[in-house]
């Protein structure tokens, strides 16, 4: 008899198959509206092609723009709470680097530009990756006003606390494009997604 698994021994993360046609060809992003831009386009075809949350992230090199990795909302599709646009950027930069640390001193400096400001498991996870800035579009009382989402107890004074994390400080810029990032928000509430909370089933009935 077949021995079962008692415990699964892998997880697999995947971008949608449109993901490289939202991508420039040159690969590189010179303003931070660009740079934006991408993460926009991103959260907004992911609502459009029903492929996850509305939310799309990437991670640049901050001097020069070129464009490490690309991430959008998978939690629904991949069956992961953790599979935030964030943390998918994150884990797709990690594995291209081959590295965890992407403040290691043989990297360029990098950047996480983010359509919408980091939940607390997102904010949580940025001091131990190793961006040195992140760029936020809608902040998180628009998430939670457009959407329904919960962004979780964020600390009141996140900003220090990325701006006073030791060793480096992640400088955070907010407000780009926040009016796009926040239509992004609505068409998905407009649209019916789904608002992926634990236990909130009267919120999924509609799905
Ligand atoms: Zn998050």
């Amino acid at each position: 008899m077949m021995q079962t698994n008692l415990v699964s021994k892998s997880v697999t993360w995947t971008l949608p198959e449109w993901i490289d046609t939202e991508l420039s060809k040159n690969n590189v992003y010179t303003s931070l509206e660009e740079r934006m831009d991408l993460a926009i386009r991103l959260s907004l075809a992911n609502v459009i092609q029903n492929t996850g949350g509305p939310f799309g992230a990437c991670i640049f090199e901050r001097k020069s723009g070129t464009l490490v990795s690309a991430g959008v909302n998978r939690v629904v599709p991949t069956c992961c709470s953790l599979a935030h646009a964030e943390a998918v950027a994150i884990a797709f930069a990690q594995q291209r680097c081959n590295t965890f640390d992407l403040a290691d001193e043989n990297l360029p400096e990098m950047e996480l530009v983010t359509s919408a400001q980091p939940c607390t498991q997102c904010f949580g996870m940025l001091h131990w990756c190793g961006v040195k800035h992140v760029v936020i579009g809608a902040t998180s009382e628009d998430v939670e006003r457009h959407t329904g989402f919960e962004e979780g107890p964020l600390p009141n004074d996140w900003r220090k606390l990325l701006q006073n994390r030791p060793r480096f400080a992640i400088e955070v810029t907010e407000g780009v494009a926040r009016e796009r990032a926040c239509e992004v928000l609505m068409l998905y509430k407009e649209q019916g997604g789904v608002i992926y909370i634990p236990q909130a089933s009267e919120l999924l009935s509609g799905y």
